[in-house]
């Protein structure tokens, strides 16, 4: 319980491992606002908080907008008085194609959800973390921010922005005790790697470029997140924690070249 008291707010969170970091965020005893752009699928996510004995608030709402984000946070405050953990995990990988073949609405599809999504919701709780003298924020990166995955490049491109958000916001908001971290994760399964989970030749292939030769148990990343949101990792600031079984230490090997497609 390195939570109690505390409350959490996590986008994306009706399924994948937004619903893992909103359900261990209970288990460690703090109240959690699932988001979710599916009202429906973020209720279901609070439902299975509460039956676990947990306290949680549903809210439907789209990170790329801005309007919405603020009525989120404000329903927040309604609700639970206080914001004391962001973590923003909302995000989109639509599609895998070469650099020439990515549409304009493509791009933005991907940069809006992903990267102006962190920027407007790290926007919106601040306000409320400044006047209680502190907070956490969490944003959800990716390995793919740190090397550019080919393939990727919209995707890439917004990962790589979250590290650098995180970053300026670290340096900006430290004074008023808002504490800024970035995670960037690997190859997890779970999320939006399920689809090709049963595809095993294709998990061997990549989990080849893993020093660890497998994909991430989402627990793992789970774990990693808790801990930047508890007590113990106050000094971590500005910080982008890798949780890659050791993959950016390798040369990429091409995901296109793995599918097939050039
Ligand atoms: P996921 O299973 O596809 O879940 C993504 C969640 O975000 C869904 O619940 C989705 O809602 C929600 N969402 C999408 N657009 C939204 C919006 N505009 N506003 C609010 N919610 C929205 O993906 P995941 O694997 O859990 O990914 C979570 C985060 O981890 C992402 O930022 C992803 O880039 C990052 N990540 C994942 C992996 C991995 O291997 N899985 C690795 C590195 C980084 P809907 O149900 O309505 O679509």
């Amino acid at each position: 319980m390195r939570l109690a008291g505390k409350v959490a707010l996590v986008t994306g969170a009706g399924r994948g491992m937004g619903r893992r970091y909103a359900l261990g965020l209970a288990k460690e005893g703090a109240v959690v606002a699932v988001n979710d752009l599916k009202a429906d699928k973020a209720a279901e996510t609070a439902k299975e908080i509460e039956a676990h004995g947990g306290k949680a608030l549903a809210l439907g709402a789209d990170v790329s907008k801005k309007e919405d984000t603020e009525r989120m946070v404000a329903e927040v405050m309604k609700g639970l008085g206080r914001v004391d953990i962001l973590i923003n995990n909302a995000g989109i990988n639509p599609f895998i194609l070469p650099a020439e073949k990515v549409t304009e609405e493509g791009w933005d599809r991907v940069i809006n959800v992903n990267l102006k999504g962190v920027f407007l919701c790290s926007q919106a709780v601040f306000p409320v973390m400044k006047e209680q003298g502190g907070g956490r924020i969490i944003n959800i990166s990716s390995q793919a921010g740190l090397f550019g995955e080919q393939g990727l490049l919209p995707y890439s491109v917004s990962k790589a922005g979250v590290l650098s958000l995180t970053r300026v916001l670290a340096y900006e908001w430290s004074r008023y005790g808002i504490y800024v971290n970035a995670v960037a994760p690997g190859f997890i399964a779970g999320g939006m790697n399920e689809p090709i989970l049963g595809k095993t030749e294709l998990v061997s292939a990549l989990a080849e470029r893993v020093p660890l030769k497998r994909f991430a148990d989402p627990e793992e990343v789970v774990s990693v997140v808790l801990f930047l949101c508890c007590e113990e990792a106050k000094y971590i600031n500005g910080a982008t924690i890798v949780v890659d079984g050791g993959m950016t230490g390798y040369p990429p090997k091409p995901i296109l070249d793995l599918l097939g497609r050039r």
